[in-house]
């Protein structure tokens, strides 16, 4: 059966999601289109808005209010600039602040090293990373990152580039949970997590 090109193009948008495969993201446009209580036209509405008013922090790589960058939390000047927390995603960095567990500032990769998924140091916020290490006078860099192969070659890497520089490279007692966009990790396990952390060495 051929469906009608406006559902077609929702559908592939949708697939595009992490962990959407084509036959949930057909199931959820056949809800939204068939919802009458207006799913549809929300949804576009509450799209429309975040793409007009939700933008990226060009230093810390999270989301921040369109107009407002760097964003509050790396302006904000009750946080501890000594402390830099490294995390995979811009997701992370809302489950941490969720937890209170780290009053320090952030900074998101955007993605691992994974030379499966051809992601190697030139294609993740690397660079950006020395640069602030260098520039804002960071004390302990905290690597906030998943405990699977990726996430421990990314750690190696940055235990690597920061080696003989004036700066602790430690990392939390155990990692994010995979892909952490909506799983909610738990604020005391998370700041033990956090508290036990370790000196990061290769
Ligand atoms: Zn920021």
């Amino acid at each position: 059966m051929s469906i009608p090109e406006p559902l077609d193009r929702l559908v592939r948008c949708l697939a595009r999601l992490p962990g959407v495969g084509r036959r949930s993201a057909e199931r959820m446009a056949l809800h939204m289109v068939g919802d009458r209580g207006g799913l549809l036209r929300e949804m576009a509405e509450a799209l429309k808005d975040a793409a007009e008013r939700v933008g990226i922090c060009s230093l810390c790589g999270g989301v921040t209010a369109a107009g407002e960058d760097p964003c509050r939390l790396c302006s904000s000047p009750t946080r501890d600039g000594s402390l830099l927390c490294v995390v995979e995603d811009a997701t992370d960095i809302v489950v941490v602040e969720k937890s209170g567990a780290f009053r320090g500032r952030y900074h998101a990769l955007g993605g691992k090293l994974s030379p499966m998924q051809g992601y190697g140091p030139d294609d993740i916020r690397l660079k950006d990373l020395l640069a602030r290490v260098e520039r804002e006078g960071i004390k302990e860099v905290i690597l906030a990152l998943s405990t699977d192969v990726e996430g421990d070659a990314t750690a190696g890497f940055i235990a690597d580039m920061l080696r003989g520089r004036p700066v602790r490279v430690s990392r939390i007692a155990f990692g994010l949970p995979a892909g952490s966009g909506l799983v909610y990790a738990d604020p005391v396990t998370l700041s033990r997590a956090f508290k036990g952390r370790t000196d990061e060495t290769r």
